[in-house]
């Protein structure tokens, strides 16, 4: 375990210098809708620097919306969110941020990778290839360079034999585990998990939650949306609740989680625990 977290520690960028207390995240009263309905409710959650989050809360509140719009898959109403002290993919049209063309290339500058329900891999590209793509097609990475990187990510999630291996012929946790190599592989300062384990059959949830604790062990700036109360408390730094397109409440784990303050936290965590 040990040498996983060592492993995955000499793939990832250095965590920001501690000299500075600026938030690596910033959400500043964040409202999205979608037509009518309001789904973000001015959202305001700051991340620092090597900061693990959870995010629980019922279906339906928001967090997905949240974790797109940091990843800047789409725009927003009102408010502002900052990566890196930068509002780096965005433009100012009539008061609205939008996301600049060159989505993949903004994502990239700002160092934001996500990681999916539904793991996404490509299809028709080997677990190599499919964590060779971005460095190459976004980045311009050399193929040897970028094979090399992609390598040593395979066995840094425990996958080196598969590496030549299609995603159908492989099982939802290693295809998971790929998923977060390919996430990797463009060097992101910051990774999004949503629900990574909620598609898998729970006897491989386990390989998957191993291979996000040696990541957050490493010192990865993490926001996870996620129904693993158990891993959540064990690796988060803070747990985030929502519900309806607000924040009711968040504080460390043990707070949020043995004690929360709010019914409607209390209501949740009973229903799923
Ligand atoms: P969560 O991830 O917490 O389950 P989501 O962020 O996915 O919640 O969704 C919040 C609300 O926004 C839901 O009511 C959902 O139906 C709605 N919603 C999400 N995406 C869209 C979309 N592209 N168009 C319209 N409604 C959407
Ligand atoms: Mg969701």
């Amino acid at each position: 375990k040990a040498s996983r977290v060592e492993a995955v520690r000499e793939l990832i960028p250095a965590a920001a210098p501690a000299a500075s207390d600026e938030p690596f995240l910033q959400c500043a009263n964040v409202w999205k809708a979608y037509g009518e309905r309001d789904v973000l409710k001015g959202i305001s959650f700051n991340v620092k620097p090597g900061e693990v989050v959870a995010v629980i809360g019922p279906s339906g509140s928001g967090k997905s919306t949240l974790l797109r719009l940091v990843n800047h898959l789409e725009s927003i109403d009102q408010g502002e969110i900052r990566v890196g002290g930068r509002y780096v993919g965005y433009v100012k049209e009539n008061g609205r941020l939008r996301p600049t063309s060159g989505r993949a290339k903004a994502r990239a500058e700002v160092g934001v990778s996500m990681v999916f329900q539904s793991f996404n891999l490509f299809a028709n590209l080997t677990a190599l290839e499919n964590i060779m793509e971005a460095p190459v097609r976004v980045h311009g990475v050399p193929r040897a360079e970028a094979e090399a990187l992609a390598r040593r990510l395979l066995a840094a999630v425990g996958l080196s034999s598969h590496a030549d291996h299609l995603p159908q012929h492989l099982s939802g946790g290693q295809q998971q585990r790929v998923a977060i190599a390919r996430a990797l592989a463009v060097k992101p300062r910051l990774m999004l998990f949503d629900e990574p384990t909620s598609a898998l059959d729970p006897e491989l949830v386990g390989e998957v939650l191993n291979v996000m604790r040696a990541l957050a062990e490493a010192g990865m700036t993490m926001i996870i949306v996620t129904h693993e109360i158990r891993f959540a408390r064990e690796v988060a730094d803070r747990v985030v609740f929502f519900d309806e397109g607000s924040i009711v409440e968040e504080g460390a784990p043990a707070d949020i989680l043995d004690k929360p303050s709010k019914e409607r936290t209390r209501r949740f965590l009973s229903v799923i625990g």
